[in-house]
């Protein structure tokens, strides 16, 4: 069994992609943009301009307060998308309920979409023609390429069916050649599909929600899952101590899957910054 270090992954990704940055012409542009101020949001905004300065990426930060009408909102966006300094657009979701959150996505174009959000990406996901996916899933898989899990004609079941997280983790598994099962809330004998996984990967959001007896002897689990435990603890949705020693490989929660999504945000940042 191996435990998969997710920050050492990140550290090297981002000293590759830091490089490949120096090499530019121009060094890529990321406008992030927050409305209100929920303050894990704020800590998300924070870490992600972080990074962007380490990696030599501009980063333009935008703090609308909770009171921004869609309008406003809107029109900002639409500066953002016409503004060449920009290569990249991020909108800190979730916005203030009176928001619209789809209209205002619907304002970043899909070039400039480092979220891999949109319709339009989600679409091209699909037809596997993505240029870029959603950080969180591309991170999943930067993990199983980095540990070399094959995944051509293995059964890969997804927990989860979140359009930010489970339907494009399902088609990137799919794009990999994985025979792919998507389980929901509604889903039954949930238990004989997870035991049927070579790999398994949670992001349902629940503490303890994989138990072993889910689990197939040496498969490779994923945990997706950001929760507090009953002592106010992080963890993930797996039960991590009971299910490790039946795995052939696993990711921690703190230490595994996050670390890797801010890393993934710059980088979809370096390709549209490539591909503009
Ligand atoms: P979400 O939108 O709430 O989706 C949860 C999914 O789990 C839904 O599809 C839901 O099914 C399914 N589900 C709920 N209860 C279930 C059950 N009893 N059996 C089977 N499926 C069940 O959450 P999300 O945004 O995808 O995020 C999932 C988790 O990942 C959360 O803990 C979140 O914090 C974490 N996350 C982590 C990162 C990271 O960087 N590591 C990034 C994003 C999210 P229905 O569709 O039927 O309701």
């Amino acid at each position: 069994m191996k435990i998969v270090d997710g920050k050492a992954l990140a550290t090297k990704i981002r000293a590759e992609l830091k490089e490949k940055i120096a090499q530019l012409d121009k060094a890529p542009g990321l406008a992030v943009v927050i409305v209100g101020n929920d303050p894990a949001s704020q800590i998300y905004v924070r870490n992600k301009i972080k990074a962007c300065g380490e990696l030599g990426i501009r980063s333009y930060a935008y703090e609308l307060p909770a009171t921004a009408t869609q309008a406003e909102v809107e029109n900002l966006l639409d500066e953002l998308a016409h503004n060449n300094d920009v290569n990249g657009i991020l909108l800190q979701l979730p916005l203030p309920a009176h928001l619209n959150t789809e209209s205002a996505m619907a304002r970043v174009p899909f070039e400039k979409d480092v979220d891999g959000f949109s319709a339009q990406n989600l679409g091209l996901l699909t037809l596997h023609k993505e240029r870029v996916a959603a950080c969180t899933p591309s991170g999943v898989m930067k993990i199983l390429e980095s540990e070399g899990v094959a995944l051509s004609g293995k059964h890969a079941v997804v927990l989860g069916r979140s359009d930010t997280v489970g339907k494009p983790m399902a088609m990137l598994l799919l794009n990999a050649n994985a025979t792919v099962t998507i389980c929901h809330s509604r889903t039954k004998n949930l238990q004989e599909i997870c035991k049927n996984a070579d790999i398994l990967i949670s992001a349902v959001g629940k503490a303890k929600f994989v138990t072993a007896d889910m689990i197939k002897q040496g498969a490779v689990v994923i945990d997706v899952g950001i929760n507090r435990d009953a002592n106010g603890k992080l963890c993930g949705d797996v039960d991590f101590e009971n299910v490790k020693d039946k795995t052939s490989l696993i990711t921690p929660v703190p230490g595994g899957v996050g670390p890797m999504t801010i890393t993934m945000l710059m980088y979809n940042t370096y390709l549209a910054t490539l591909k503009e």
